[in-house]
């Protein structure tokens, strides 16, 4: 979760952009990562350039959203959530994934959707429910797993949850290979997931969250 450089910076594509072929294809990885993705770091900077708040962390900005002026607000809400949004998806999808979790994050999978068949259900269930753009997410909130879903570019981070695996339901994510059918897309995606990515990722949040802070900061700034 190294989202802290300022000014912000868009991340390589950490593979190369036919890696996905055939569940995400090239070109609109291409678009995706090079315009989408590039374009909210560059609206962030923007709307933080000279400011008292330019000099904080991403993960600071998403959790404080209440406290920014308005002016500021939406633009680091739309750019600083689409920015957090893009950064875990790219890291957690890769060529020749598509195994199932093991480990502690496996257990807490099982534990808490019955099984890893249950959780894809109910992410993808609020992958297809999200009404225009938006994601759905696998949490972490400080207690356990949960799968929520987020409108645009809203960051689970803004209500003190971290994301640990997070998928793009806007158009442009699928649109050039599976046209309308959002729940082809949803369920081809899966087999781009590294589960060991979002393994590390459930190990970094219960660390995080065990010493007692974290998940405090994002619940009082909740906007
Ligand atoms: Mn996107």
């Amino acid at each position: 979760m190294t989202l802290t450089a300022v000014p912000h910076v868009l991340p390589p594509l950490p593979y190369p952009y036919d890696a996905l072929e055939p569940t995400i294809d090239e070109l609109t990885m291409r678009i995706h990562h090079d315009r989408h993705h590039a374009g909210y770091v560059e609206g962030l900077n923007a709307a933080l350039d000279g400011s008292e708040w330019a000099d904080r962390g991403l993960e600071d900005l998403l959790a404080d959203l209440a406290l920014m002026p308005e002016d500021k607000r939406v633009a680091v809400r739309t750019n600083g959530g689409g920015h957090a949004n893009h950064s875990v998806f790219w890291e957690i999808m890769a060529p020749n994934a598509g195994s199932d979790p093991t480990g502690p994050l496996r257990d807490a999978i099982d534990a808490t959707f019955e099984s890893v068949r249950g959780l894809k259900r109910e992410v993808s269930a609020a992958g297809n429910g999200r009404v225009g753009s938006g994601w759905a997410w696998l949490v972490y909130d400080g207690a356990g797993l949960a799968v929520t879903s987020t409108a645009n570019e809203d960051s689970p981070l803004m209500s003190g949850q971290l994301p640990l695996l997070g998928v793009d339901v806007w158009e442009h994510a699928f649109y050039l290979r599976h046209q309308n059918r959002r729940s082809d897309y949803l369920e081809a995606w899966w087999w781009a997931v590294d589960w060991g990515r979002v393994a590390q990722r459930y190990a970094t949040a219960r660390a995080e969250g065990q010493d007692g802070k974290r998940f405090e900061l994002g619940q009082e700034g909740r906007p």
